[in-house]
């Protein structure tokens, strides 16, 4: 994987959950028909409030399992809880850590200590050093395929969800080494920006992109308002890859 940013753009997409399996099977061939290159979903989602869904586990990792056999498309899903690890590593081909958990060090170093590339997205309040020092919680531990993502950071602003960084793109990339990704979903938790959002991040320089995207965004258990309609994925990607490729770049 490129480390630059000038090699191929890796892009992620999927649900923010896996719910029912027939959703997510639907939604996983238009994905792969779209050009997506890798399929992500929650099994355990780190929610705000205790009452709110908080994903279906095992079920849902059976359902990511049997769409990565459909399609071929590999998977990156969030471990909230080490306890979860073993079953975790059953499907994920790349292990997420959540924007909540950026800075849970055990964690860190049991991922350290697996053989599996690790996605660890950027805390809400974290700076760029923070950032990167969460990392070298893994790298240290001897599993180097450690993959950043910048979600956007909490601000006084309250258009939107959270301020997408797009300046720590570059320099997180030049401090750390690794391959930084962006998440146009999270940031502004809302669907009319998140094209825009991963046209900006593809012009910064971005080693990924990383999508939320459902059959039915409104009725999905979590983040309704962001994601896009995995009917719209295909002409979504076309034009991030109009760009990717105007930049001497291509998608993955
Ligand atoms: C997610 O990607 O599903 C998620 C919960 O994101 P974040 O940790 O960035 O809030
Ligand atoms: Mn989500």
């Amino acid at each position: 994987m490129a480390m630059t940013g000038s090699g191929d753009v890796v892009v992620a997409a999927g649900q923010c959950s896996v719910d029912e399996p027939d959703v997510t099977m639907r939604v996983a061939h238009q994905l792969l028909a779209g050009g997506a290159t890798m399929l992500r979903g929650g099994a355990y989602k780190p929610r705000t409030k205790p009452t709110s869904f908080q994903g279906r586990g095992k079920e849902a990792l059976a359902t990511l399992a049997r769409a990565k056999e459909e399609t071929g498309l590999p998977i990156v899903t969030e471990l909230l809880d080490v306890r979860d690890l073993a079953d975790v590593l059953e499907v994920a081909d790349m292990i997420q850590v959540g924007a909540r958990n950026m800075q849970n060090t055990g964690m860190l170093k049991t991922l350290g200590q697996v053989d599996c590339p690790v996605l660890l997205k950027r805390a809400f309040s974290a700076t760029i050093d923070e950032t990167v020092a969460a990392a070298e919680y893994i790298w240290r531990g001897g599993n180097e395929r450690v993959i950043l993502c910048e979600r956007g950071i909490r601000t006084f602003e309250p258009a939107y969800r959270f301020t997408l960084d797009l300046a720590a793109v570059p320099i997180l990339q030049k401090r750390s080494g690794l391959p930084v990704w962006v998440d146009p979903s999270h940031a502004p938790g809302r669907r009319d920006l998140v094209l825009r959002l991963s046209l900006a991040a593809i012009a910064v320089g971005a080693d990924g992109l990383i999508v939320e995207v459902d059959e039915d965004p409104p009725t999905a258990r979590s983040d309704p308002d962001q994601q896009l309609y995995s009917a719209d994925f295909a002409i979504y990607l076309g034009k991030v890859r109009g760009l990717v490729e105007a930049m001497g770049r291509r998608i993955a």
